[in-house]
């Protein structure tokens, strides 16, 4: 059995954290962020380099500089906050996420990393602890990648695995560049980090779950479990498709003379469906374009893109295959990510504990990117926490997750910080 620094030994440990700090923390930042950045639509709409964005890591800031925390901005826009110095003790175990969203995105699906980053930060506080490794808090820039179309743009560019001349012209749907839009921010261009990097020993992301693997999970003893361990995430990737016809008039040209590449769009979404269903995969046709678009247009054109991921690469390539005739074009693929197996036990101990669990927490693997991915590819031990999700429903207004599971996330993620900030190296 693993224990914190403080001697703790469950929730209701007696040398544990003053019960409520890390909630009320929670309470307090959830409430700060409610209002920023909500969408005409519903939910919210926080992309990258914004004002809205602008707004959000401007509070990040000041939530570090009122816990004294030393703040950085790292080469590639992400921010950090530092409790102890990474270069004089380092390096440090770092826990964090990202604030930005997908257009009508949802409250959690980033902010809840964060906001119980600082609660964690302030009930360690409050439990004594001095941590022998500096531990930091970080917010990542772009993880969405919904304004220039790149996931994880901030740590990608940090960790070299995305070079900036390949981001920094990306343009966003009113034309305006990543470069530009930094230029407006008063931000120099983007550039690889490894020094920033070099100071992160370990990372752990919170974050809520973006599926129901948690939904119904009880352990043998009947005590539900709130919170899992990732054990990586799946292979993911991104196609292009073109599909040309003919542009034409919609109130003359007969039904048989038409080269409709809409049709041809209606057949590869029912092929895509079909190969995943048999294939165990999760497809997606979620972004069209149709040139020139006019309601009474028969289309010239059809840009669509197809997203694919599932457990293991073969299946992957096994939806693929099944639309080889069409020419997929590969936009982006990442490979399977696998967590460092040794911390994810040790978390999942740490978080089974913390949760009243009959044993260590439930480990479970991810369909959806992570900054913890690209930091894991990069070497980093990483680890990462799923808060339950009564729905399952994410990158939506509907994505859930209870205020007693969240506080149940913040507790985990307090003890997983303590066992690694002070125990025997990570
Ligand atoms: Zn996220």
């Amino acid at each position: 059995m693993t224990s914190g620094p403080t001697g703790r030994t469950g929730p209701t440990g007696p040398t544990g954290p003053p019960p409520g700090v890390g909630a009320r923390t929670l309470d307090r930042l959830t409430a700060d962020l409610a209002d920023v950045g909500r969408a005409p639509g519903g939910g919210y709409a926080r992309s990258a380099w914004t004002p809205v964005d602008h707004e959000l890591r401007a509070w990040f800031v000041e939530q570090a500089q009122v816990r004294g925390l030393d703040v950085v901005v790292d080469r590639a826009g992400n921010l950090w906050a530092w409790w102890g110095d990474p270069d004089a003790q380092g390096p440090g175990v770092v826990t964090g996420s990202h604030l930005d969203s997908v257009p009508g995105g949802g409250a959690f699906d980033g902010p809840l990393g964060v906001v119980s980053a600082f609660a964690a930060v302030d009930a360690l506080r409050a439990a004594g602890l001095a941590p022998r490794v500096p531990v930091g808090v970080v917010c990542f820039a772009d993880e969405e990648g919904a304004r220039f179309g790149l996931a994880c743009t901030g740590s990608r560019v940090l960790t070299g695995a995305l070079a900036p001349d390949r981001a920094l012209p990306l343009t966003d749907a009113d034309g305006t560049s990543l470069a530009d839009a930094l230029r407006s921010a008063g931000r120099p261009p983007l550039a690889a980090d490894p020094e920033a990097l070099a100071r992160v020993g370990a990372f752990v992301e919170l974050h809520v779950e973006q599926g129901r693997a948690l939904a119904d999970h009880e352990d043998r003893t009947g005590v539900r479990a709130p919170v899992a361990v990732g054990s990586g995430i799946w292979p993911h990737g991104r196609w292009r498709v073109d599909l040309h016809g003919r542009a034409d008039h919609a109130g003359t040209t007969p039904m048989d003379r038409r080269s409709d590449p809409v049709l041809d769009l209606a057949d590869l979404v029912v092929r895509t469906r079909d190969a995943a269903v048999r294939a165990g995969a999760l497809a997606t046709v979620g972004k069209v374009l149709v040139e020139p678009g006019g309601v009474n247009a028969i289309a010239s054109r059809v840009r669509a893109w197809v997203d694919a991921r599932a457990p293991h690469e073969e299946q992957v390539h096994e939806v693929l295959a099944a639309l080889a005739d069409l020419a997929p074009r590969r936009e982006s693929w990442t490979p399977a990510t696998s967590f460092d197996a040794d911390l994810a036990a040790r978390v999942a101990r740490v978080v089974g504990v913390e949760s009243g669990l009959a044993g260590a927490a439930p480990v479970v693997a991810t369909g959806a990117g992570h900054d913890a991915g690209v930091l894991a590819v990069a070497g980093v031990p990483v680890a990462m926490l799923f808060v339950r999700n009564p729905t399952g429903v994410s990158h939506s207004p509907e994505e859930h997750a209870e205020r007693d599971d969240c506080v149940a996330g913040v507790a985990a993620l307090t003890a997983v910080l303590g066992d690694l900030a002070a125990g025997d190296g990570t």
